[in-house]
C-alpha cells in the first residue's frame, strides 16, 4: 500500500527575536492508510511542532526550512494557503489536549459543528444538524445535549464533542495531541476505546501523541520515538518494546517497567540539549551512558533493520548489551 502521508527531510525552526531554535531536524516518516501511529518523547522534543506542521497551523514565528509532506500526490508544505485551508478538517483534523480551547464558550456546541461542516460542504442546516446528532451518537454523547453550551459539559463530554468535530468531515487522518491528558483515567479509557472503535469502523489513520508509552502499546501498531527534534527510533510497536535499539528508547521503556506505573515521569538522568545551540554529533550523546568519542563528533545516519525498524545510533548493534547494562540494579 502507498502511504497516506509521507514526510521527508523536514526541518522546522522557531525564530524568537532573530534567534533560531531548531525544533525539528531531518524528520522522515510515513503513515499508511488506516494506521495508528504513536509519537512519544519527553517534553519539548517537538511532538506538537510536528503535528502542527502536518496540520498547517504553526504559529507565525515557526518556519519550515526544508522538506516535504506529501498527501495524495500534493506537497502540503508548498500548497497555496487557500487550498491548504480546505484540507484542514476535511482531510486532516486535529484533537488537542484542551477541549476548552477548541470550543467557543459562548456558542452552543451544535452550532459550532454545523458551521464547521457547512464551511466545507454544501449542506442545508437541517442536514448538518442531522449529521451532528449522528456524530454525537458515534462519540457516545446523548444527541439531546447537542444544544448545550460547552460549560454545561463535563471535561470528558467536551473532549467527545471535539472528537465529533474532528470526525465531522470524515478525514483520512486524525492527529491527536495528548487528547486525554486533562481527564481522569477512567474517562481516558472510555474515550480511547471509543476512538479505537471509531478508527476501526471508519478506517482513518491516526497519529497519537502521548507521554504515556502504555497508551501507545495498547492503541498503536507503530511507534515513533523523538528526541530533541529528531526521530531516533521508529517501527512496529511490538518490535520496539521487545527490542529497542536506541539507548534513549531503552531508557524510556525501562523507566516505565521499573516504576510499574503508566503515568510515571521518564526517569532518564539529565536534560535534553538546548535547541538554540548548534550541536555536533548525536543529540543524545551528552546523556547517553554508552556514548563513544564518535557519538560526540558525528550525527548518526538512520539505519533500517530487516523488520523495518529504523534507528539513529552509531552503536545500535550493541543494543542487547546496553539493555542488560541498563537493567542492572547498580544504575
Ligand atoms: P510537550 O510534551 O511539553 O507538549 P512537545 O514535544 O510537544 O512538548 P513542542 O511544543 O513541539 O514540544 O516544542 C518543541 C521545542 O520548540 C521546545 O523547545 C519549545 O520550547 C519550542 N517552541 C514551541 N513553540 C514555540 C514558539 N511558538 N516559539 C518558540 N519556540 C517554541
Ligand atoms: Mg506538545
Amino acid at each position: 500500500t502507498d502511504p497516506l502521508v509521507q514526510i521527508q527531510n523536514l526541518d522546522v525552526s522557531y525564530y524568537t527575536k532573530g534567534v533560531q531554535a531548531k525544533a525539528l531536524h531531518n524528520i522522515g516518516m510515513e503513515i499508511l492508510p488506516g494506521e495508528r501511529l504513536g509519537l512519544v518523547g519527553e517534553s519539548g522534543c517537538g511532538k506538537s511542532t510536528l503535528l502542527k506542521t502536518i496540520m498547517g497551523v504553526l504559529p507565525p514565528n515557526g518556519k519550515v526550512n526544508r522538506g516535504s509532506i506529501e498527501m495524495d500526490g500534493r506537497n502540503l508544505i508548498e500548497m497555496d494557503e487557500k487550498l491548504r485551508r480546505q484540507t484542514r478538517w476535511a482531510e486532516i483534523s486535529m484533537i488537542t489536549q484542551s477541549a476548552l480551547n477548541a470550543l467557543n464558550p459562548v456558542q452552543r456546541i451544535d452550532r459550532q459543528i454545523i458551521e464547521a461542516i457547512r464551511t466545507h460542504q454544501a449542506m442545508s442546516k437541517e442536514q448538518a444538524a442531522e449529521r451532528v446528532s449522528e456524530l454525537f451518537g458515534m462519540v457516545g454523547v446523548d444527541p439531546a445535549r447537542a444544544r448545550d453550551y460547552p460549560h454545561q459539559f463535563s471535561g470528558g463530554m467536551r473532549q467527545r464533542a471535539v472528537i465529533a468535530m474532528a470526525l465531522a468531515l470524515s478525514p483520512q487522518l486524525i492527529i491527536a495531541d495528548e487528547p486525554t491528558t486533562a481527564l481522569d483515567v477512567i474517562v481516558q479509557d472510555q474515550i480511547f476505546s471509543r476512538l479505537r472503535q471509531l478508527q476501526q469502523d471508519r478506517g482513518f489513520a491516526m497519529i497519537l501523541v502521548t507521554h504515556d508509552i502504555a497508551l501507545v502499546v495498547e492503541n498503536c501498531q507503530k511507534i515513533c520515538v523523538m528526541y530533541a527534534g529528531m526521530i531516533i527510533e521508529a517501527g512496529n510497536t511490538r518490535d520496539i518494546i521487545q527490542k529497542p535499539r536506541h539507548p534513549y528508547t531503552i531508557g524510556l521503556i525501562n523507566a516505565v517497567s521499573v516504576l510499574g506505573s503508566v503515568t510515571a515521569p521518564i526517569a532518564i538522568p539529565g536534560s535534553p540539549p538546548n535547541l538554540f545551540e548548534n550541536l555536533e554529533g548525536c543529540r543524545f550523546a551528552p546523556r547517553c551512558p554508552f556514548a563513544s568519542a564518535l557519538c560526540h563528533q558525528k550525527i548518526p545516519e538512520p539505519t533500517t533493520l530487516e523488520n523495518g525498524q529504523k534507528v539513529l545510533c552509531h552503536h545500535w548493534s550493541k543494543a542487547d548489551e546496553f539493555s542488560k547494562l541498563a537493567k542492572s540494579p547498580e544504575t
